[in-house]
């Protein structure tokens, strides 16, 4: 196990009715940037009870926040919330709307002579954020206690990650009845996007991180008892409860502590959002397969490792390694996320050359957990996807 240094600051409200602890997190009499995206917590209840919950502060509201947030549309709600003098963000929705509010928030504490899209890429280093809060909606990406932030610029194509340890939410509410409006491509999605998590942390190789083995597979074995579940059964409380917690800990920080992490399919899937509106979680299921068969001479004893233990495959390495990729595609397409390009009408060859451009010009050109893949390589990959 490599040397590591563990810190998550985000407090966890888990459970029926803890949103009302927005009323202690949030000091009396703060200015709010209550941010959400089209209106689903209108429908589910979140809304009103944020509200009701924020009544001593001043709230300011700003909806519209895209899936796969867009620059421009949060650069309104930064200009927004410098007029207002804002000096708390509240999050109310999906990873999207999370994402957009850690963006928000370093953003209006930014030095107005700085162009905001150096955050993006970490091109500058940050002196402060404005505190953020969580309200989570759609268990997936983990962004309500992690410290990373995905954000589109969608004119030039441009789908770029930054990580800072300032936009950590200082809270997150977890509420799993929240989730019980989901449609079913947002479950999928959300299962699909936290089972990825964990693998790009788990399928990298060499091991020796034993706790944070049996982690990973926890989660992924609970993903694949609960996450049928959770589509066939939106109603079923245990269900939502145990895939809203199982994602957040696929992003916590835990997982990947002390060894090599992967981040390839995350870097492809982000290119191909991109270029082609995918979703994300899709992008992830058409990466993945392919990837895996890749990077066989690398990850072969780790997927054997995985495809004993989670999925009780038996037989000698390479079958067992097969097999544990079969099942995992399998398991996608389960829980209705499609597993090939040409599902979404996308042309695999015309995939494969754009996103090699794109990861070129990006400087993602050293992917996986040994920087082994070259844009060409990703190039197979797609092609194959
Ligand atoms: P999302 O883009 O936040 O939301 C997708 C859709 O689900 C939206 O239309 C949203 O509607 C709807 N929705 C959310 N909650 C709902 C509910 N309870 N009932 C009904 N509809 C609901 O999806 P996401 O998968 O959570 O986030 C994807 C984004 O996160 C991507 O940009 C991805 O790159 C990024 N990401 C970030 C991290 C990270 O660590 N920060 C990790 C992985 C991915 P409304 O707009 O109306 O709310
Ligand atoms: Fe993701």
């Amino acid at each position: 196990m490599k040397p590591f240094t563990f810190h998550n600051p985000t407090r966890i409200h888990f459970g029926a009715d803890q949103i009302a602890r927005l009323r202690d997190e949030v000091p009396a009499g703060s200015k709010v940037l209550l941010v959400y995206g089209g209106g689903s917590i209108k429908r589910n209840g979140a809304y009103d009870q944020i509200c009701a919950a924020l009544s001593d502060c001043s709230v300011t509201e700003f909806a519209g926040i895209e899936p796969n947030p867009e620059f421009e549309t949060l650069m309104k709600a930064v200009t927004l919330g410098r007029e207002q003098q804002i000096d708390w963000i509240i999050a109310a929705g999906g990873g999207s709307v999370i994402d957009g509010g850690k963006f928000i928030a370093a953003a209006i504490a930014l030095d107005p002579a700085l162009d905001p899209w150096l955050i993006v890429g970490n091109k500058i280093k940050l002196e402060r954020a404005l505190p953020l809060g969580a309200v989570l909606t759609l268990p997936a990406t983990g962004s309500e206690s992690n410290q990373a932030s995905v954000v589109t610029r969608r004119a030039t194509q441009d789908k770029m990650s930054f990580k800072n340890p300032l936009v950590f939410p200082r809270f997150a509410v977890l509420d799993p009845s929240f989730s019980a409006t989901l449609p079913a491509r947002q479950i999928g999605n959300g299962v699909v996007d936290a089972f990825i998590h964990t693998t790009e942390q788990y399928l990298t190789w060499p091991a020796g991180a034993l706790i944070q083995d049996r982690l990973a597979e926890g989660i992924l074995q609970t993903l694949i008892e609960v996450g049928p579940t959770a589509l066939a059964k939106p109603e079923d409380e245990t269900a939502r409860a145990n895939v809203m917690w199982a994602a957040n800990q696929a992003l916590f920080g835990l997982v990947g502590l002390g060894q090599p992490q992967d981040w390839a399919t995350h870097a492809i899937g982000h290119e191909l959002t991109a270029l082609y509106g995918m979703d994300h979680a899709q992008t992830l299921a058409v990466t993945l397969p392919p990837l895996l068969r890749a990077t066989l001479a690398d990850k072969q004893a780790k997927l054997a490792q995985y495809g004993r233990r989670v999925w009780n495959l038996q037989g000698d390495d390479a079958s067992v390694a097969e097999q544990a990729i079969v099942a995992t595609q399998d398991f996608f397409e389960r829980m209705g996320v499609a597993t090939r390009l040409d599902a979404y009408g996308v042309d695999p060859a015309d995939a494969a050359q754009k996103v090699a451009e794109q990861l070129t010009r990006h400087g993602r050109d050293k992917l996986g957990e040994h920087g082994k893949l070259s844009p060409a390589d990703c190039a197979r990959i797609v092609a194959a996807a």
